[in-house]
């Protein structure tokens, strides 16, 4: 065989799983059907500023082994994501804690804010008694019985709606505990230990995972499967499970989003990385300012221009982007089919979000491949 592995997509699955297997002394082809490496972390450099073409990437974990792993490669920043929301051009912040309870209601203590949760949760979980359920059914039940119905409808509703383009009563429940709450002064979007971006940007990280491996940009694998299923022993697939198989059970349901990316003459924009906003009438769901990932303080003055980028997320179609897949029971159900399938092709695996058709983050895919090769 030609190679040992045929790698296929460049994002950081499949740069992870070509540095590991390189350093096993295997041979190794990545190709990708996008002019560049790097999948949906790729950044593009406009103006001094790293751009996340694909979304805002913000590395977390409490993982030591990711994060040294990661930090072998290229070093992190500090960066520590505390996004703002806007509603209706009031400003809370995130993730929810005593300052989002402080400018909502005024409490001040966290027993005044327990005390106001857990007022609106009870009123939550009666109805939901009245009407014979238990456990949350869905994120709006679920988010209500997390931190009431104020929140919800001020911070969660419309933003969560706008994203995912479905009722709130039809999202599933694990979505919203992404996000912590905590009755501390304190802005930090997540509970991980360790937290950054790549000193340079992403693309440090990918280039320095791919470094002495032969990669191949603009290739469509899927249109010349046979050829690659002849020259390599294995082959990792990280491109979307049912188009793998000609949609052939039907086509999953991914949300896509589209940007708005604008260069503005002033050194700063919105004073944050994230801006989410939040109610239901605001077509975008965030502004990203990406400056303010990598540059703190004075530094954001150093370059007169900033470049922000709205996002806009829409349902998913053929020839688009997939970016999020849509964990409901029905998708999940069609997904088991493809993952059965999958399961019966032994030259092949098939790893990381369209793959395996999960909302992972960044950190886990990397503690996957980390695992795969223990
Ligand atoms: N979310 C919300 N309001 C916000 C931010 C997030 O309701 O201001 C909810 C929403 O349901 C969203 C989920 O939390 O889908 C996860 O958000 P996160 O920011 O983690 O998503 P990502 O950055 O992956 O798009």
């Amino acid at each position: 065989m030609t190679y040992d592995y045929i790698i296929v997509g460049a994002g950081l699955y499949g740069a992870t799983f070509a540095y590991k297997a390189k350093k096993e002394g295997k041979k190794c082809l990545v190709i990708d059907r996008r002019p560049h490496i790097g999948g949906n972390i790729y950044c593009e450099n406009i103006e001094g500023i790293n751009v996340h073409k694909y979304g805002a990437h913000i590395f977390h974990t409490s993982n030591k082994e990711v994060w040294d792993f990661v930090n072998s490669i290229v070093e992190f920043n500090r960066y520590t994501n505390s996004p703002v929301a806007n509603y209706k051009g009031d400003y809370f912040n995130l993730p929810f804690n005593m300052n989002t309870f402080y400018q909502m209601w005024g409490v001040k203590t966290p027993a005044e804010a327990k005390a106001k949760i857990e007022e609106q949760k009870q009123e939550a979980l009666q109805s939901m008694k009245d009407a014979g359920i238990n456990e949350p059914r869905n994120l709006e039940e679920q988010a209500i019985l997390l931190i009431g119905k104020d929140i919800y409808e001020k911070l969660i509703k419309g933003y969560t709606e706008k994203q995912w383009g479905r009722p709130a009563t039809e999202i599933p429940a694990f979505i919203i505990k992404r996000l912590p709450v905590r009755f501390v002064y304190d802005n930090n979007y997540f509970n991980d230990k360790y937290q950054g971006i790549p000193v340079g940007g992403y693309n440090k990280l990918i280039e320095g995972l791919l470094d002495g491996v032969e990669v191949q940009c603009d290739i469509d694998f899927l249109s010349n499967k046979e050829y690659y299923e002849g020259i390599a022993d294995k082959i990792l697939f990280t491109g979307a499970i049912d188009e793998f198989f000609d949609y052939k059970f039907g086509k999953l349901a991914y949300r896509t989003i589209n940007f708005e990316h604008e260069v503005h003459d002033i050194s700063n924009y919105q004073g944050n990385a994230v801006i989410n906003y939040t109610e239901a009438e605001v077509p975008y769901t965030r502004i990203i300012e990406h400056k303010h990932f990598e540059m703190f303080g004075e530094e954001v003055d150093k370059i007169s221009k900033t470049i922000i980028s709205k996002e806009y997320s829409s349902e998913w179609k053929e020839g688009m982007e997939p970016y999020y897949p849509i964990n409901d029971t029905e998708n999940n159900t069609l997904y088991e089919k493809y993952k059965e399938l999958a399961d019966k092709t032994p030259q092949y695996i098939f790893g990381g979000r369209l793959a395996e058709y999960k909302y992972y983050d960044m950190a886990p895919i990397v503690e996957k491949v980390l695992n795969i090769f223990k």
